[in-house]
């Protein structure tokens, strides 16, 4: 840190000397001068920090010294030495804003004492001024970043720096995307116009054109006249860019109507942080607007295809389901080398109806059009049910299912149908997924203040890093080319759906080459 600059004054060499010996040790560069004519020459050559002055003196006292030291340099701070005969005096010097005064004969430490308080008051000054002029430039930032819509955002940067700079008239001016600087302002729009009509922008934006090309703020006035500043009518104006991170947002300019008022370098300085600000801001109202907008397009997108989903899955059952019926009668009516035809058509008519329902079912659950019937029931009964309902598929590849429930059975208050479906999509997909000749075991009991339910088997696994991308809608593990297993990974969402619809969770374990196990939970009976 560099040393704090004293200045000296005293028309006695003893006292000079002292000062310099106690003030020098204390670790402050000292300048003694023996007169205040002196004095106020060195400061207005030299800049000090601190002048310590005798009152006292043949030809200038010591406040006069004073006065016209801090002419050349207002932040000088003053401390004055004085004799008990004029303790009169010495009020009047603090009276007159002199920092400090310290009477004669004097001890070293108050000496360092007296000069140690006095900066410390200028430097606390400065630092309360700092703070109070960083304040508007806080809460304006406040504000700016709580908005997220540009055109309103824009408003509030011209309202700030009017407000806080005084002005008479502004525009805002700003490109459709950010552009990198030095660039043109020809395309950029005024979308915040405070008292300038339309016709008059012209010069308004040659100013910010300026400010673009210099790339800080600039100032037209008295002692910088310009052609725009006489089209404008104005007696100052100050013109600064936006910036962003991905370069120019666009550019602010103010004006000053009165004659004689003119923005001066605080303005400046002040503008550039507003700016600054602005830029980080609408650069964030702006990219909003785009997520806004995308997320916009996409809900409408989505709802076209559940649209489309619902309307073709209707269209299609209804000659589906006249295909099955004729296609049932057939088969009880043709020859026996014939109905082999049949059965195989209604099979896959059936798959198909059976796709059909995954993809209504999936879409009325996002839509939150799904309805809970609820039905008090015996969890061993539905379980079992599920379980024989399967087991003839489970058969056609030699698999054993075990069926473990527990002793006491439990009575839960759910939706029979959705609690069946999704006990039988993950009993479906422990077959699919397990080799001929596996096992699986189901397993229902009470737990904590609902049921839970396992189903376990010994098939091919699923890596951690997928075991939530399952639950998502046609995530498949294997590619849709090359897989060998029937679906379109929709069975898990739909069941997960289900599983939250009444008031569960749905999550898994698992080890490749080893086998899952899919656990769910459904409360006794409804949360309210
Ligand atoms: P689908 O079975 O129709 O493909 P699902 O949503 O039921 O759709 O399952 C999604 C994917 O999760 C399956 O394609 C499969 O890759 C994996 N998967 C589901 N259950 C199991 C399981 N028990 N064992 C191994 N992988 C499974």
């Amino acid at each position: 840190m560099p040393r704090e600059r004293v200045l000296v004054v005293d028309d006695e060499p003893d006292v000079l000397r002292i000062c310099q010996r106690i003030l020098s040790g204390d670790g402050y560069a000292v300048t003694t001068v023996s007169n205040g004519f002196e004095a106020v020459q060195l400061a207005s050559r030299e800049e000090f920090d601190l002048l310590l002055t005798d009152i006292r003196m043949p030809g200038m006292d010591g406040l006069d010294v004073a006065e016209a030291a801090r002419t050349v340099n207002p932040h000088l701070v003053c401390v004055t030495m004085t004799g008990y005969s004029t303790m009169d005096t010495a009020i009047e010097a603090l009276r007159l804003g002199i920092d400090e005064f310290i009477i004669k004969p004097f001890l070293p430490q108050d000496l360092v004492a007296a000069v140690t308080r006095a900066l410390e008051k200028e430097r606390l000054r400065r630092e309360s001024a700092r703070l109070r002029a960083l304040l508007p430039l806080f809460e304006a930032n406040k504000v700016f970043m709580s908005t997220t819509e540009v055109a309103r955002l824009a408003q509030q940067v011209v309202a700030a720096a009017v407000r806080e700079l005084n002005a008479d008239r502004a525009v805002l001016f700003l490109f459709e995307s950010p552009r990198s600087s030095p660039t043109r302002l020809e395309s950029a729009h005024a979308v915040a116009p405070l008292n300038v009509l339309e016709h008059e922008l012209g010069p308004w934006m040659s100013v910010a054109q300026e400010a673009m090309r210099f790339e800080s703020p600039v100032v037209f006035g008295q002692h910088n006249p310009s052609e725009a500043l006489v089209e404008m009518r104005a007696s100052s104006v100050l013109g600064c860019v936006v910036h962003a991170k991905q370069g120019a947002l666009g550019a602010l300019t103010l004006s000053h109507d009165e004659p004689g008022r003119t923005f001066g370098e605080g303005d400046r300085e002040f503008l550039s942080v507003l700016c600054g600000q602005a830029g980080i801001a609408l650069e964030n109202a702006t990219l909003f607007e785009e997520l806004r907008r995308a997320y916009e397009e996409l809900k409408q997108l989505d709802y076209m295809k559940s649209e489309f989903i619902s309307i073709a899955a209707h269209e299609l059952r209804t000659p589906l389901a006249i295909l099955m019926g004729y296609a049932g009668i057939l088969e009880g009516m043709v020859p026996s080398h014939v109905k082999q035809y049949a059965t195989i058509i209604l099979r896959n008519a059936g798959r198909l109806r059976a796709l059909m329902d995954e993809m209504l079912n999936l879409d009325s659950l996002e839509r939150g059009a799904s309805f809970v019937r609820l039905e008090a029931m015996s969890l061993a009964e539905v379980v079992q049910d599920i379980v024989d309902d399967l087991r003839p598929l489970a058969d056609s590849r030699n698999q054993v299912v075990r069926l473990e429930l527990s002793d006491r059975d439990v009575r839960i208050t759910t939706d029979r149908e959705k609690f069946g479906m999704i006990l039988t999509n993950l009993l479906s997909n422990a077959i699919k997924f397990t080799a001929e000749g596996g096992s699986i075991a189901v397993r229902a009991g009470a737990h904590e203040d609902g049921v839970l339910v396992e189903v376990e088997d010994t098939g091919i696994g699923i890596a951690p890093e997928k075991w939530q991308r399952i639950f998502e809608r046609f995530y498949q593990i294997e590619d849709s080319l090359t897989r060998e297993h029937e679906g379109m990974g929709l069975g898990l969402s739909i069941a997960k759906g289900m599983v939250e619809l009444l008031g569960g969770e749905i999550w898994l374990t698992s080890e490749i080459g080893k086998g899952s196990i899919f656990r769910f939970t459904v409360p006794l009976s409804p949360r309210s």
